[in-house]
């Protein structure tokens, strides 16, 4: 192997996302479609023997964090599976996964023994009726209790409650999940709306950014400014009484392009090196004509060097992806 994978701007990537399913048990509208949308054909969706063969080779060219998601990917089935044979990749350290948590409570258990070890939750709304409006189902009880669930397993790390602040289409309760990172061991982190959804209702004026949510949190709280993690994409805030944590991830109106060190396999078997890339390269049509390892190395080198150096939203030559979020693996 030659070496880490880098692209023409000097970023190395460690941090593989992978999507197991573009399936989904909810149909957040910031994310799908009320009537959900075309499933990939079972068999475009890659194997688990596929995925580790690729995770193995990403492990050897550098990557050392493997995140899960979706679609929902624990409506994958034996997902467990997945992360143990992952998990006996040597040098993948960290093995994440991002759930709307609706079946957290009855997986979780064979997860961690799996190797699973960190998880963030998926979670707009603290009550039921602004629970179904966003995600056009039931379930946040279902989701409270796979989050209480996940206390159970100190190992797992910081629990992240995930929030998309989508400004005017439900009422955000910004102040309620300040109260909930401060209550409970969950670090609260405000994602800002991305044009990525299937609606393509995304537009500057939904935007709600993470310094208009921040500044409604120190309306009534004072926040400390904790240091950054290395290719960090949240800025992290103590509360000034040390009663937890919240975050802002803030990509549309902070971008952290610069420190990417992200790409994504989605579930049918393409490497995406941006969620805003035009095109991908495919790497289940090769494999499945029986490319060797140092053939796929190749291919995956030549899309790593073509990372985009941005995003480009707001600019005047962006074009939103063919692919939306729940296709691509958020
Ligand atoms: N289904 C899982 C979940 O919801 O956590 C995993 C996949 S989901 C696509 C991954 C993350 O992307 C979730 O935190 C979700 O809220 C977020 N997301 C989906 N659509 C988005 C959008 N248009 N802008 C910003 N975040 C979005
Ligand atoms: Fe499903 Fe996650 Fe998209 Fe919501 S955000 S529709 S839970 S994939």
């Amino acid at each position: 192997m030659g070496g880490a994978l880098v692209d023409t701007y000097g970023r190395e990537i460690m941090d593989l996302r992978v999507s197991v399913t573009d399936r989904c048990n909810l149909r957040c509208h910031y994310c799908m479609p009320a009537e959900g949308l075309a499933w990939a054909p079972k068999e475009q969706e890659l194997e688990f023997a596929e995925i580790e063969r690729l995770v193995s080779l990403f492990a050897d060219l550098g990557v050392r964090s493997v995140r899960l998601t979706g679609g929902e990917p624990l409506v994958r089935k034996n997902l467990p599976e997945l992360v143990e044979r992952i998990a006996a990749i040597d040098a993948i350290e960290d093995i994440s996964l991002t759930t709307n948590g609706i079946l957290l409570e009855q997986l979780i258990e064979p997860l961690v023994q799996a190797g699973l070890t960190r998880v963030n939750v998926s979670l707009d709304a603290l009550t039921p009726e602004r629970y179904r409006e966003i995600t056009r189902r039931n379930g946040l009880q279902k989701v409270i209790a796979g989050l209480a669930a996940l206390e159970r397993y100190p190992q797992l790390g910081p629990i992240k409650v995930n929030v998309v602040a989508v400004r005017g289409m439900s009422d955000l309760e910004i102040l309620e999940f300040a109260e909930l990172a401060r209550r409970r061991p969950y670090v609260v982190r405000f994602l800002e709306f991305m044009p990525l959804d299937a609606d393509e209702q995304w537009s500057d004026d939904v935007l709600l950014t993470g310094a208009e949510i921040r500044r409604v949190v120190e309306s009534m709280h004072d926040l400390v400014p904790l240091a950054a993690e290395s290719a960090a994409t949240s800025s992290r805030f103590a509360f000034a009484d040390n009663a937890g944590e919240i975050g802002f991830v803030s990509p549309v109106s902070e971008p952290f392009c610069g420190t990417c060190d992200r790409a994504r396999l989605t579930a049918d078997g393409q490497l995406r090196t941006c969620l805003f890339a035009l095109g991908e390269t495919d790497l289940r049509g090769p494999m499945r004509e029986g490319v060797t390892n140092g053939e796929l190395e190749e291919l995956i080198r030549g899309a790593i060097w073509r990372k985009p150096a941005g995003h480009k939203i707001g600019e005047d030559s962006f074009t939103q992806p063919a692919r939306w979020m729940s296709q691509i693996g958020g």
